[in-house]
């Protein structure tokens, strides 16, 4: 391209740019951000007929127990306002599978907070418990709704960046990041995008400059039942840890029903306070329904989570192998259903131009993860497939990048 097309295109692009602006009115909380990457994608792989291995959704259903659970409550009326905090059963339920997974014993009416998926935990989270001018601490990589979220509560982000090829906390920049003036720091884990998960080692780390600096954890572990090469470890149930973490969850992935947005955030009473004032005005209350069906899906034996792993296992393997035959850079994912791989043999200037090429000449959608940053300079070479996906779709993908991408 001329520099002259060039300057028209971004001459073009700015008169659009001011036109839309003109047209669609936006505060300025959340002026920077555009529709959601895995929104874009998504309408992408319609449009193209490709298939979809970008945004996290499964493309099979939610176990049937689970599902008459749901029919179950509808028919015997359980179809008002729930209380707002989250109907008893739930809370109940969340109570004691924090239990098996953790050790911790916590209070379903004064610990316990539903929410509309996670995503409205975060948020009722950050706007309950950040004031404006906070400092908060993300890892980058990060999940765009806490970006968005945190611009909407006021806070200052400071990032610490998780890099190539294994993601682990970069203990030196994180020490000199925190400070007294840190209120929060986010966490993930497993992490979405990468699929990392945080170490022990890690958490210690992270928990004791906590401690020293008097700071929260916010702690997104929604994938935590898709834990493959190791143990999930929750930032709660380290020593002196629980009294400052707010512990975030979701019925979406572990029970394949990301389209019920069910979550919970549970944090001890001081902490819960501002979650339930920031909850109570944001939803009020959680689909009656759907909260009933959730205790019950919580309350199934260890074996279902067994054979979820499994199942995931066998997809991840097609995936990574597949991804690797085509000749991509892949970097170990631990858990979540994603896989993070390196687009550079292929050619293509950038994350975003090679997710364009792929989804128009090969095919298949995958998320470039320059939304991810700060500064998407940082993610420019990182692309994110997901393999939550049934086996057959998971191969065609496979066989499409095999027959259509080519190495530079
Ligand atoms: N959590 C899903 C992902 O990372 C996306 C959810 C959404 O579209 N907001 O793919």
């Amino acid at each position: 391209m001329t520099r002259a097309t060039d300057l028209r295109l971004h001459f073009a692009e700015l008169v659009v740019f001011h036109i839309v602006s003109f047209l669609f009115q936006v505060a300025k909380r959340l002026e920077r951000f555009k529709t959601t990457i895995f929104t874009q994608m998504s309408m992408l792989a319609i449009k193209h007929g490709a298939i979809n291995l970008g945004q996290g959704f499964p493309n099979f259903d939610g176990p049937e127990f689970v599902k008459e659970a749901a029919i179950q409550a509808i028919k015997d009326g359980k179809n008002q306002y729930a209380r707002g905090y989250g109907v008893p059963d739930l809370n109940a339920a969340v109570t004691a599978r924090f239990k098996i997974d953790t050790g911790l014993v916590v209070d379903p009416e004064k610990e316990v907070t539903v929410t509309s998926g996670c995503t409205e935990a975060i948020a009722a989270t950050i706007l309950g418990l950040i004031n404006p001018g906070d400092e908060v601490i993300l890892f980058a990589p990060f999940y765009d709704s806490y970006e968005a979220t945190l611009s909407m509560a006021g806070a200052k982000i400071k990032c610490v960046k998780l890099r190539p090829p294994d993601f682990s906390v970069p203990i030196a920049e994180l020490k000199s990041t925190i400070s007294k003036n840190t209120r929060a720091i986010l966490i993930n884990t497993p992490h979405n995008p990468t699929g990392k998960m945080f170490t022990r080692d890690e958490l210690n780390v992270i928990a004791s400059l906590c401690i020293e600096n008097d700071v929260l954890v916010f702690t997104d572990e929604v994938y935590d039942k898709l834990a493959f090469e190791m143990d999930h470890i929750s930032m709660a149930s380290l020593p002196g840890m629980y009294e400052r973490t707010v512990t975030m969850n979701s019925l979406g992935k572990t029970f394949s029903l990301t389209g019920w947005k069910i979550g919970w955030a549970i944090a001890p009473p001081h902490l819960t306070w501002g979650v339930r004032q920031a909850h109570s005005f944001l939803t009020f209350a959680t689909s009656t329904p759907m909260q009933y069906a959730a205790a019950t899906a919580l309350q199934t034996p260890d074996s279902y989570y067994e054979e979820l792993k499994r199942d995931y296992m066998a997809k991840k393997t097609i995936l990574v192998e597949g991804l690797k035959a085509v000749g991509f850079t892949v970097f170990p994912s631990s858990g979540t259903y994603f896989v993070v791989v390196d687009h550079t043999p292929f050619g293509l200037e950038s994350d975003v131009a090679f997710c364009e090429y792929l989804i128009k000449e090969v095919g298949v959608v995958a998320i470039p993860t320059s939304v991810f940053y700060l500064n998407p300079e940082d993610g420019k070479n990182l692309v994110r497939f997901t393999f939550c996906k049934d086996e057959g779709t998971l191969r065609s993908a496979v066989e499409r990048m095999k027959d259509k991408l080519l190495r530079k």
